[in-house]
C-alpha cells in the first residue's frame, strides 16, 4: 500500500476497471481520468463515469479529439471495417490508434503533476496486446523516463496487467471483489455493446476466452 494518491487512465472496459480497483487497494487516494478522443462508442466514457461513481473514485473526461483525426484507423471512422486480426504483411489491426497511448498517458502526467501526484496506473498488457505497440513493456519504461525527464518529475507509471492473460486479469478482478461488476457494468466490446457484448468482435473474443478458462480452473478446483 502506497501512502500516496495515483490517477487511473480510465475508459470503463475491463481492464482499466480492474486497475481501477487494484490502484484503490494500493493508493490512499484515487483520481480517474477519461478521454474522449473522437471513438465510435463514446458512450463509453459515461459507462466509465458511472463505474467511478460505484466505485467511489472521482471522475475526470477531459477531450483529445485530435487523436481521432489525426490517424486513420477503425475505431474511430465508422466506414471503416474493422480487422478480425492482424493482416498478412501488416504490423497491427486496423483498430490500432496510432499513439493513443502516447497521448493518454501524456495528458494524464500533466495532469497529475498539476495535483501533485507521481503514480499513474494504465491497464496495458503485453501478453494479449493484439498487436498494439503502444502496450508494450519497452514502450511504457520508455515513456515513464521520458515524462520524468520532459517535466523534471518522478512520475510512476504501474501496468499491474502487463504479464497477465486475459484470464488471469478476471482471476485479478475476482479477488479484488469485482468480478460480476467487470462483467456485466463494463464496455470492452468494438461495436459498443457493454456487459458480454456483441460476441464475435476481436475484444469480445479476448475477453470471452478468457473468462471461460478462468471459470474452468476455478470449477476445476472445486
Ligand atoms: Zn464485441
Amino acid at each position: 500500500m502506497y501512502n500516496e494518491s495515483s490517477v487511473v487512465v480510465f475508459s470503463g472496459g475491463q481492464d482499466s476497471t480492474t486497475c481501477l480497483f487494484w490502484a484503490k487497494r494500493e493508493f490512499k487516494d484515487v483520481f480517474s481520468l477519461s478521454f474522449r478522443y473522437g471513438q465510435k462508442h463514446a458512450k463509453e466514457v459515461e459507462l466509465a463515469r458511472a463505474i467511478a461513481g460505484k466505485a467511489g473514485v472521482p471522475f475526470t473526461a477531459m477531450d483529445l479529439p485530435l487523436i481521432g483525426t489525426l490517424g486513420h484507423n477503425a475505431l474511430t471512422d465508422a466506414s471503416m471495417p474493422m480487422d478480425e486480426q492482424i493482416p498478412d504483411g501488416e504490423m497491427c489491426p486496423n483498430t490500432f490508434v496510432p499513439g493513443r497511448n502516447l497521448f493518454f498517458l501524456s495528458v494524464a502526467a500533466v495532469w497529475a503533476r498539476e495535483r501533485g501526484i507521481r503514480h499513474i496506473v494504465t491497464g496495458v498488457s503485453q501478453t494479449d496486446y493484439s498487436g498494439y505497440p503502444d502496450c508494450r513493456d519497452s514502450f511504457i519504461k520508455s515513456l515513464n523516463v521520458t515524462l520524468n525527464l520532459a517535466m523534471d518529475y518522478q512520475f510512476v507509471l504501474h501496468t499491474p496487467l502487463m504479464w497477465l492473460d486475459k484470464a488471469q486479469t478476471w482471476a485479478l478482478a475476482d479477488e479484488l471483489g469485482v468480478l460480476d461488476l467487470v462483467r456485466r457494468d463494463t464496455l470492452t466490446c468494438y461495436n459498443g455493446i457493454p456487459g458480454d457484448g456483441c460476441g464475435h468482435c476481436p475484444a469480445c473474443k479476448l475477453r470471452r476466452e478468457g473468462l471461460e478458462r478462468y471459470l474452468a480452473a476455478c470449477l476445476a478446483f472445486e
